[in-house]
Order: structure tokens, then C-alpha cells, then sequence
């Protein structure tokens, strides 16, 4: 006989059969809260052991995202208007908000024996064209090479005003050169920077652009962590 457990059918069944039928639908769920059980505290073990690797592959995500502004390496970034800037040294524009904080870092470097010197500051798209182009081409250098070194237009920190080129007035000769890194002055900024809201922008731990000892941005501001927050996002991501 062939049995059906829908309930027009059930009440035609024998009772002694209907308690088979039951004990062996009882049996099922059993087995089914029993799998489900199994797979959600598998579930969970992995999760606890994996949790860094989980978070941080949905984190990636973002950040692979972030990836696709970029450009040979670079963030893109507006230049800043004119009326934020103000004068350093005899051509040497920065941001207004990060003035005091240069000075002052300056200041207490020479307190130390430590003479900085502020080599580049504000630069235009215009000017970062000229110098990303006409070096390319002087070094007969292709887009990517240049990119290592320097960012092409629209893609520079030095066009917000809160990047800075500082060299050793004791070792002029490593201006710009990844031997700075071995001068008091870097020595000192290394240690003291973050102090006045300095930081490194191209170190040693990014592939994509060459480490570059000599540009610090200044991130002591609301404004200049919004501009640097893409960057920044991709700096958790490598460290
Ligand atoms: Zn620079």
C-alpha cells in the first residue's frame, strides 16, 4: 500500500502505521537540525580562525576600488585655490593651514642642529606637466618610468599645498636623492615629523611608486586627511 502523509490521506491510515510515519518524520528533522547545527558551528570555527582574512578580503574590495583612480601609482588630486596659499621661502607656496606647523617643525629641527631645507612646495598642474613631461623625455624615460619617480598632472600631492621637499643644508648633494634618507635631517624627521602632523608619503613598503625620502604631506587637518584619505586607505591595506 502506498502511503501519502497529506492530511486528507493521513486519517486513512492505521494507527499503528501513522506512529511509523510520525517516529520517521521526527527521525528526518533530527537529522536535518542536526546538519544544520554541524554547518553553522563549522561555519563559525571559520570564521574565528579566518576572521583577519575574511575582513580584510571584503576590505580589499573597497580598496580595489580605491585602485581604479589611480594613475601609474597616483591618487588623483585638485589643485588648490590661490587664496590658501601663502609664501614659505621666496617661491616656495604651502597651504595656509600647514604654514605654522613648518615653521615650527623648522624651528625646533635648528634647536637640534638640524638644518632643513624646504626644496618644493605648492606646484600647479600647469608646472607638473612641464616637469613630468619635459624630464620624461630629457631622461628618454616612457610614462611609466617617469610615474616612478614623479606624478603625472592632476595626480600630485604638491597640488593641494600640503606637500613638502625637504633637504639637508649640510648634504645639498642628496636633494631630491634617496640618499637624504641617510642625513641627520631625514634621521631627524623620522623621529620628530609625526609631531607636527608629517608623514612620509612614498616609503619603503609601496611597490608602485619609488620611495621617495625627501616629500612629507602634512596631514594635521580635517581638509588634508579628506584629500589623503584614498591614499591613506591603501597604506592600511600594505602595512
Ligand atoms: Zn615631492
Amino acid at each position: 500500500m502506498k502511503k501519502n502523509l497529506s492530511s486528507e490521506n493521513f486519517d486513512e491510515i492505521q494507527v499503528a502505521e501513522r506512529k511509523y510515519l510520525r517516529e520517521n518524520y521526527n527521525k528526518k528533522l533530527k537529522i536535518q537540525i542536526l546538519v544544520l547545527c554541524f554547518f553553522t558551528i563549522f561555519g563559525l570555527i571559520l570564521f574565528r580562525n579566518n576572521k583577519n582574512v575574511l575582513i580584510l578580503s571584503f576590505f580589499n574590495k573597497d580598496v580595489n576600488k580605491q585602485d581604479d583612480v589611480r594613475v601609474l601609482g597616483h591618487f588623483p588630486y585638485q589643485e588648490i585655490s590661490e587664496k590658501n596659499l601663502v609664501e614659505i621661502e621666496p617661491n616656495i607656496l604651502v597651504h595656509k593651514d600647514m604654514y605654522l606647523s613648518l615653521i615650527e617643525m623648522k624651528k625646533d629641527a635648528e634647536k637640534d642642529g638640524i638644518y632643513l631645507v624646504f626644496l618644493s612646495g605648492y606646484r600647479s598642474i600647469k608646472l607638473q606637466k612641464e616637469i613630468f613631461y619635459s624630464l620624461k623625455s630629457l631622461r628618454n624615460q616612457n610614462a611609466m618610468e617617469r610615474a616612478r619617480v614623479s606624478a603625472p598632472p592632476g595626480y600630485s600631492e604638491h597640488s593641494t599645498g600640503f606637500a613638502i621637499d625637504i633637504g639637508d643644508a649640510f648634504s645639498r648633494e642628496t636633494d631630491f636623492e634617496v640618499s637624504f634618507e641617510k642625513t641627520n635631517a631625514f634621521k631627524w624627521l623620522k623621529n620628530n615629523a609625526a609631531k607636527y602632523h608629517f608623514r612620509l608619503s612614498f616609503d619603503k613598503e609601496q611597490n608602485s611608486v619609488d620611495y621617495e625620502p625627501w616629500h612629507w604631506r602634512y596631514e594635521g587637518s580635517i581638509e588634508a586627511l579628506q584629500i589623503f584619505e584614498s591614499s591613506n586607505r591603501n597604506f592600511v591595506d600594505i602595512n
